[in-house]
């Protein structure tokens, strides 16, 4: 492939020296950023290079959804804490859940994503070989994590088998935007025997290892029951932290010896603040995840958890939350936020050096937001009321991306898929959920389940 250029009005890299440039843009070859500079000087040393300018647009690295679920559940589960709701909704839909529904999620997600700048997706789903065929014809990365249930409870989810499978098989693939790690519900839908073979598997593959953990305080009173430790010093005994690398969704409920023992074992999480705040799950520590040097990136956790995949109202709630909880209006900062949901979650997932910031030698995985609107009105790129950073963070939404790039390739542009048609994706959910619904009402009614609340586990 020829050199290509890609420039707009503003651009802004997320480097290390939180640079903002007027103007600029980058170079990319086969997917590669070869340079990141002004327009001028882009087009001078690529001469015969296409070149191409946004004018009207910021453009910034791709963002990274560190923790996420397809699904089809949106608003038909509120109101609701966690145990309820994962015993009255969620699990009884994974009793039911068929592949072509399960790969049908993942294609109207990966495109909700795609449209709201998520150029990168850590999704935790079922039958992912639908998910892995949706992202590589859509066009984003996706980080695969199968939803794993190994223990006699739990038999109904997607197997240790069905993980090895696609670690196996989808490693690499679409040219490296499949990303297969192994995944665990949560540390106790798996028996030892599968906790071990979980462990090992991340071990054989070299892969990382994703799980749910001190989501609800339930958790931690959970540990300490079958354990006698809290989550983080459980799982680093039953050898979670042996892995590559352990990252873990939510990380709400910890301890500073805990957060202690995640730095010294490189754990990352996925601070998900929506899911948070609408599960009534607690404040994650993240300041003090970030001070220890822990990898922090963001999620938007499922659709019926949020009720939307916008990263850019992620990063908004993010930082509102993050100064509710310190009661300091200039806690959780805008550039903070910035990097957690680029770099940070590129490192969480262990791509810091391919994937986050638009720099040399990186993917050419890149937004672009429109500033033509008032909520992006004034709009300072520099001097002493540079604004760029808090209006991408306070007032952006996913809907004003305009164009969205992975790996040098425009997947959408003029704020449409590139891939697929939309209207399709929708119509495709449409037609499936009402049968996934009655399915799932005839198991309830059949097992009782909705009667009564059950303790957890
Ligand atoms: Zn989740």
């Amino acid at each position: 492939m020829a050199v290509q250029i890609l420039t707009a009005d503003v651009l802004v890299p997320m480097d290390a020296a939180r640079s903002v440039l007027t103007d600029a843009g980058f170079a990319h070859e086969d997917g590669t950023i070869l340079a990141v500079d002004s327009r001028a000087a882009l087009v001078a040393a690529y001469p015969d290079a296409r070149a191409r300018h946004l004018s009207d647009n910021v453009l910034m690295p791709g963002l990274v959804n560190a923790h996420h679920h397809s699904g089809m559940l949106r608003g038909t589960a509120e109101h609701l804490p966690v145990w309820e709701w994962l015993r009255l909704h969620i699990d009884p839909m994974h009793r039911v859940l068929r592949p072509e529904e399960a790969e049908a999620a993942s294609w109207l997600c990966y495109a909700e994503g795609l449209l709201s700048g998520t150029t990168t997706v850590v999704d935790m789903w079922r039958y992912m070989d639908g998910a892995a065929r949706a992202a590589s014809a859509l066009g984003n990365r996706v980080v695969t994590v199968n939803y794993v249930g190994e223990h006699p409870d739990y038999d109904y989810f997607d197997t240790l088998d069905d993980n090895e499978r696609m670690l196996a098989e989808w490693t690499g693939a679409a040219g490296g935007r499949i990303m297969p790690w192994v995944g665990l519900e949560h540390p106790f839908y798996a028996d030892e025997a599968g906790q071990r073979r979980a462990i090992a598997m991340a071990q054989e593959y070299g892969t990382g290892l994703y799980t749910h953990c001190s989501e609800s305080s339930l958790d931690v009173e959970l540990f300490l029951e079958r354990t006698g430790k809290r989550p983080m010093h459980a799982l680093k005994d039953l050898g979670f932290m042996d892995v590559p690398r352990l990252m873990i969704a939510h990380a709400v409920w910890l301890d500073e010896g805990e957060i202690a023992l995640m730095a010294e074992h490189g754990v990352s999480v996925s601070h998900n603040p929506v899911s948070n705040m609408k599960l009534a799950s607690g404040f994650a520590p993240v300041a003090e995840l970030l001070e220890a040097g822990i990898a922090v990136g963001i999620g938007t956790d499922g659709e019926k958890e949020n009720n939307n995949l916008d990263m850019f109202e992620e990063m908004k709630v993010a930082s509102l939350l993050g100064k509710l909880r310190a009661m300091d209006a200039a806690a959780m900062d805008s550039w903070a936020v910035l990097e957690m949901a680029t770099r940070g979650g590129a490192r969480a997932i262990g791509q810091g050096d391919r994937l986050g910031s638009l720099e040399v030698g990186k993917q050419a995985d890149a937004v672009a937001v429109r500033t033509d609107t008032p909520r992006m009105t004034p709009l300072l790129a520099e001097g002493p009321y540079a604004n760029i950073h808090h209006n991408l963070v306070h007032a952006v939404r996913g809907s004003d991306v305009t164009l969205t790039m992975v790996a040098g390739d425009v997947v959408v542009d003029g704020g449409a898929l590139v891939h697929a048609s939309l209207p399709d994706l929708i119509a495709r959910v449409r037609d499936l959920v009402p049968d996934l619904f009655a399915r799932r009402s005839a198991y309830l009614e059949s097992s009782g389940e909705q009667q009564g609340l059950m303790s957890p586990h």
